[in-house]
C-alpha cells in the first residue's frame, strides 16, 4: 500500500531549537539552507517551530521562524500565531497588481470636467 503522505509532527519553542547533534546554537531558519532562497537576504528570526516528518525509512527536520512556517504545517500545529505574517518570500509568479484591463466594452465618454459654455 502506497504511503503518500509522511506523517507530519510540528513542534513550537519560544526559544528556537538546538540540535546537539548538528551544532550546539539554535538552529537557523530552514529558509536559509534552501537553494532556492540563495539569492535573498538570511533570515534571522528565531526558528521556533521544528517539523519533523516520519517517512517510512527516514524522517526529516525543518525548523522555521513564525514567518517561514508553511501554511500546511501551521494548521498542523493547531496553534493559532500570535500575528499573521506572510507565510513565505514572495514569489516571483506573485502579481500584486494586475494588469490594467483593456476591454473594448469599457469605452465611454471621457469626463466632462467643463460644462460651462465658452461664451
Ligand atoms: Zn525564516
Amino acid at each position: 500500500m502506497p504511503t503518500t503522505a509522511p506523517e507530519v509532527r510540528v513542534f513550537h519553542r519560544p526559544a528556537g531549537w538546538t540540535v546537539l547533534a548538528l551544532s550546539p546554537d539554535t538552529q537557523d531558519c530552514t529558509t536559509n539552507h534552501m537553494p532556492d532562497n540563495a539569492s535573498l537576504p538570511p533570515c534571522t528570526d528565531t526558528a521556533v517551530w521544528k517539523v519533523v516528518e516520519l517517512h517510512d525509512m527516514h524522517s526529516t527536520v525543518g525548523f522555521w521562524c513564525n514567518s517561514h512556517l508553511p501554511d500546511e504545517n501551521r494548521h498542523q500545529a493547531r496553534q493559532p500565531a500570535a500575528d499573521h505574517y506572510p507565510a513565505r518570500p514572495p514569489p516571483p509568479r506573485h502579481t500584486t497588481t494586475p494588469p490594467p484591463a483593456i476591454t473594448t466594452r469599457a469605452i465611454t465618454t471621457p469626463p466632462q470636467h467643463h460644462q460651462n459654455r465658452t461664451p
